[in-house]
């Protein structure tokens, strides 16, 4: 299939899934189609919205998810932490967006070179001083992939582990996926060619 999307995830969450992989090959063929990004679009959200994905992405500044997918305003409930690390007020925000919005998909959206990895990387197993509660986030993965040298595959990891950490911590986003009502799609950001692509 196209994208690689599983047959078997829910169809509301396939549909906003394809439309964000084929705005992101919109942001790559230079091609962008968001248009709603006026004061008109914001006045017609002026006392609601309606997002139809959530998406976890770092805080790193090359990576936008509305510019890399192609969107505009009122589309996406979008998270913005260093690495994806996920704490409790991360947690309850993906809830929010779960249980009051219904989102139908959560991305975590992962990414190269990014700056936490190569800091976890640089003092693994070392307890840290600055940045404690990032790094530690990121340390399990390093515990369970010792053998990880490259940072971009380290990520994906992370990524990967990010979705069994909320769906340990969280009875809102386990219950949602277990319903069929939302689907956690685990991605990846290469900065050299544009394209995010499911891991
Ligand atoms: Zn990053």
């Amino acid at each position: 299939m196209k994208f690689n999307i599983p047959e078997n995830i829910p169809e509301k969450s396939k549909n906003e899934l394809v439309k964000l992989l084929e705005g992101n090959r919109n942001f790559v063929n230079l091609t962008p189609t968001a248009k709603n990004m006026s004061l008109d679009t914001l006045r017609k959200y002026a006392f609601h919205q309606e997002p139809y994905a959530c998406v976890l992405s770092c805080s790193d500044s090359r990576v936008i998810p509305e510019i890399i997918f192609d969107c505009g305003i009122g589309e996406l409930f979008v998270i913005r932490v260093a690495g994806i690390t996920v704490g409790d007020n991360v947690t309850e925000s993906i809830e929010y967006a779960v249980k009051k919005l219904h989102v139908p998909l959560l991305i975590l959206l992962g990414h190269d070179d990014c700056g936490v990895m190569k800091y976890a990387k640089e003092h693994y197993p070392e307890p840290v001083e600055d940045f404690k509660s990032i790094i530690s986030a990121v340390y399990p993965v390093l515990e369970l992939h010792e053998d990880i040298k490259c940072h971009n595959f380290f990520a994906m990891k992370h990524t990967l582990w990010v979705e069994e950490v909320l769906l340990k911590k969280s009875n809102i986003i386990r219950t949602a996926v277990s319903k069929n009502e939302l689907y956690i799609a685990k991605c990846h950001f290469d900065h050299s060619t544009g394209l995010v692509d499911l891991i």
